[in-house]
């Protein structure tokens, strides 16, 4: 017999479908405070869970990740128990790790091979894994100083991953925030999920980085931008992200009772939550929207909460995962109901709506709403969140800039690396922390390449962020990101 024909077929891995169980606070009490609902996997479950990754050799979670995360690497070593080394390779090319590790949308999960089989590598979870028992106080070091220096306005995740970028590679970055605390919209996250804390733990990893953070400074209303450009800064990031309400625009939205959800989360957050009734309803389908019915339901002392959507349950734009949470919490969801009008007399009695058929797709894949005639209801209630939606800020920015604005609301530039009209200035963010962190990895690499050029040098690619030798990059053809 000859060798080929002795030797063994190739047997495809097999896949393991179904996941190693993660820990929940019990029903009904996690309903009665902000405690964390997810509890991280023990040392020997995360073993077990990596052991079913079959580390592909063309990682499809690696490429769904606008950052490229690394996850297959960090999974092997945790498969191999090296929990040091995973957290290391998590923090390579993820300064929010602490952050993502709780609320990513984890793109790689939905994208991972065993998916097609069964429930995908609980990827996100494995990050959190790495950070809890690896050496995860890790410190970046900045690489030589390129003696220039870059403004960041505002300190969300898009303005943090451009910070964290420019810092390794040697710039002077200074970051401008008008709120009192770095985080961005995630500040509005519920406690449930990620606390104000996580953002300090990432934060402190910068600390040997030449990044200085100016809160309570809103650019635009402080000091014009261009005074950035005349005293020193020969670039700026633009990261101003959706931080405005947008509001219903129904008559009756200025009664009492009748709450802007980003508002609502914020000062929840902050320890001063917004009084709510024991009958509320939230308007919208989207991950505000979630974390506002389930905050709702934690502050009503055993009220009713309502969601309220004009599309359908698979139009519904908010994580399946978060959906899910709110169901099991026994929140309440009406579909194809759009709001007409708010009823009573000085404070909130009842939501007016009206059905909606569901007609052909509009321009971004999604059904357009058509409402029904007479077939207006009141949906009797104390408290109505508004969460139908965020919209930039841009009061004090000029059309010179010539922003584009995303359907989502964020603004943009529209030329490559996310320039704006005015040379120097880029200007990029996302519909997620790890869409936004995205955008700034692109936008910084086209920073750098702008004012390499300026000093006549080529680009500097991200240097490893613990000043190890040479470059840091996955090899080519690793993978391709994908970015918003
Ligand atoms: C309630 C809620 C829950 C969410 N849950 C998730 C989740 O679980 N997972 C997920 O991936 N995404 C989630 N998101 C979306 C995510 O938070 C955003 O996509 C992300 O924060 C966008 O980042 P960004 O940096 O582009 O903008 P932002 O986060 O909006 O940050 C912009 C920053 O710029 C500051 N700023 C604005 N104008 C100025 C100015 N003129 N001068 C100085 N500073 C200024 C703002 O104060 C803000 O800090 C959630 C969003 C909300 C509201
Ligand atoms: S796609 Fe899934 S199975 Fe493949 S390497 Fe990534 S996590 Fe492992």
């Amino acid at each position: 017999m000859s060798p080929e024909a002795a030797a063994p077929p190739k047997v495809p891995p097999k896949l393991n479908p179904v996941r190693v169980p993660i820990a929940e606070e019990p029903l009904p009490e996690r309903t009665g405070d902000f405690r964390e609902v997810l509890h991280a996997y023990s040392k020997e479950d995360a073993v077990l869970e990596a052991k079913r990754c079959i580390q592909c050799r063309r990682p499809w979670c690696v490429e769904a990740c606008p950052i490229s995360q690394d996850a297959r690497e960090y999974i092997r070593l945790i498969a191999a128990e090296d929990f040091d080394g995973a957290a290391k390779v998590t923090l390579r090319e993820d300064p929010l790790s602490t952050c993502l590790c709780k609320v990513c949308y984890h793109y790689c999960e939905d994208a991972c091979v065993v998916k097609k089989k069964g429930v995908p590598i609980a990827i996100r979870h494995l990050k959190r894994v790495a950070l809890d028992y690896g050496k995860s106080d890790l410190v970046y070091v900045p690489s030589k100083p390129k003696g220039q220096r870059v403004a960041v306005v505002g300190a969300g995740p898009a303005g943090l991953m451009a910070a964290w970028e420019l810092g390794v590679r040697g710039y002077s970055v200074t970051v401008y925030e008008q709120e009192e605390r770095l985080g961005g919209l995630m500040q509005t996250i519920p406690a449930y999920r990620m606390t104000d804390a996580d953002v300090e733990v990432d934060r402190a990893r910068f600390k040997d980085l030449d990044v200085t953070f100016v809160t309570g400074t809103k650019v635009g209303r402080d000091f014009p931008l261009a005074r950035l450009l005349e005293e020193g800064y020969p670039a700026v990031f633009l990261s101003i992200g959706t931080s405005a309400h947008r509001a219903l625009r129904v008559p009756g939205e200025d009664l009492a009772g009748v709450i802007p959800a980003l508002e609502f989360l914020t000062e929840t957050n902050r320890g001063r939550p917004m009084a709510v009734g024991r009958e509320i309803v939230v308007v919208g389908g989207g991950d505000v929207a979630m974390d506002s019915v389930r905050s709702a339901l934690r502050l009503s002392g055993g009220g009713r909460v309502t969601l309220v959507y004009r599309r359908g349950r698979e139009e519904m734009p908010a994580d399946p995962e978060e959906v899910h949470g709110a169901e099991r919490e026994g929140i309440r969801f009406v579909f194809q109901k759009a709001p007409v009008r708010i009823v009573g007399s000085g404070h909130v009695e009842g939501l007016v709506v009206q059905s909606v058929e569901l007609g052909p797709p509009d321009a971004g894949g999604r059904r357009s709403p058509v409402p029904v005639s007479g077939s207006e209801e009141t949906i009797p209630c104390d408290t109505v969140i508004v969460a139908v939606g965020q919209r930039a800020d841009l009061d004090g920015f000029g059309p010179e800039l010539d922003l584009e604005i995303t359907p989502q609301g964020w603004p943009q530039g529209r030329r490559k690396g996310f320039e704006t009209g005015v040379p120097g200035v880029f200007s990029a963010g996302g519909r997620s922390v790890v869409y936004a962190m995205g955008s700034a990895t692109e936008a910084a690499e086209a920073i750098d390449a702008y004012l390499s050029a300026r000093r006549g040098e080529p680009p500097s690619p991200r240097p490893d962020p613990f000043g190890g030798e040479g470059t840091f990059h996955l090899p080519a053809g690793y993978t391709a990101p994908i970015r918003s």
